[in-house]
């Protein structure tokens, strides 16, 4: 039996309406539409809708939903608006987002391990200088976070040849890597970091993380990649830290506020690349097929994916 399902978004009209045509290319024997489109009946009986930063009061429209796709793999400013829902929320959790978040991790990691900011700034000044090239061996990438994407830019940076350290919660092991969790494991695995990538959840534990205090324990020189969430970052810590010196550059690609203030130092700061929230974005057709594929098995047999743990937040 063919189902309605709500799309409850609050993107633009034509973003919206390139995702209805994804997703409904990809649910051939569903109707896929948005909230305003549903009847009182159809809104009733909706089990599941598919999301993309919903707005709370479109979600309450539908009473008597168990669970939410999201198209996003971030939801941490659904779970901050939704806090007391009985719905589970289910991520996006995409191989194709993984891959293209581990080839942005492997670009500006050899744009950082290569020293092209310091050999561009070089250029400006017409100076020939040569510097040593350390072996891929000889840096240490420090991971924030051996999740879905981790592992996966993980797996990219040890197949490079990098040393390749993690940081997360359990203690489970991934291949190639040696890993660290609890604050005294982040604080040993800082001061043997070159390049620090970002890849965690922003949660209470995680906001604020990367302060003074921490940054000041990588060794001197090393640098940033934040690919995560802003607010994991003390922004005016990290700026402080690349005007002394300690920190040689950062690329971010996350905000506190997003797009950057034309006012926000970032931008015309000569140590720090900012990249328009670009690192991995969803892609439209395969991340409406594992919609889809989620959706069909619900319909089934009644099966919800793993949702997101309220508790940790992620
Ligand atoms: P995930 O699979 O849930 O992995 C999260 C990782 O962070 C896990 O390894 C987890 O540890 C670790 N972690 C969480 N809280 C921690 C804490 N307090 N201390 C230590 N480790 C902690 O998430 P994911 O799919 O890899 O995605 C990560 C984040 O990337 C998303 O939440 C989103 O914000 C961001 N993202 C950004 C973009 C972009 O374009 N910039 C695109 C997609 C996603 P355990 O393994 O022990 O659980």
């Amino acid at each position: 039996m063919s189902m309605t399902i709500a799309f409850v978004s609050r993107i633009g009209d034509d973003e919206q309406n390139k995702w209805l045509r994804a997703l409904q290319a990809a649910l051939p024997d569903q109707r896929i539409v948005t909230i305003d489109q549903m009847s009182n009946d159809e809104r009733h009986r909706a089990e599941v809708a598919i999301v993309a930063n919903p707005d709370p009061a479109d979600l309450s429209r539908l009473p008597n939903l168990k669970w939410v796709q999201s198209l996003w793999a971030g939801v941490e400013r659904m779970i901050s608006e939704l806090p007391d829902t009985t719905f589970s929320i289910v991520r996006m959790t995409d191989p194709q987002l993984a891959a293209t978040m581990a080839e942005a991790v492997l670009a500006w990691t050899l744009y950082l391990h290569r020293d092209m900011p310091r050999y561009r700034e070089q250029q400006s000044q017409k100076l020939w200088l040569q510097h040593d090239v350390p072996l891929p061996g000889e840096r240490t990438i420090g991971l924030l976070g051996l999740g879905h994407l981790g592992q996966c830019a993980a797996a990219k940076l040890v197949a490079q040849d990098f040393r390749v350290c993690g940081w997360r919660r359990s203690a489970c092991q991934v291949d190639g890597v040696e890993t660290f969790s609890g604050d005294a494991g982040l604080d040993k695995m800082l001061a043997q970091t070159d390049i620090l990538v970002c890849l965690l959840p922003l949660t209470d534990q995680t906001r604020g993380l990367l302060n003074a205090k921490r940054l000041a324990i990588l060794p001197q020189g090393a640098a940033l990649i934040n690919f995560a969430r802003g607010p994991i970052v003390d922004d005016s810590a990290l700026i402080e830290s690349l005007d002394r010196g300690h920190l040689r550059h950062a690329v971010l690609d996350v905000f506190d506020s997003e797009p950057l203030p034309t006012d926000n130092p970032y931008w015309s700061h000569p140590k720090v690349t900012v990249l328009p929230h670009i690192s991995a974005p969803t892609n439209r057709t395969t991340a409406s097929i594992i919609a889809a594929d989620n959706i069909e098995t619900f319909f089934q047999s009644g099966n919800i994916p793993t949702g997101v743990d309220r508790e940790t937040g992620y």
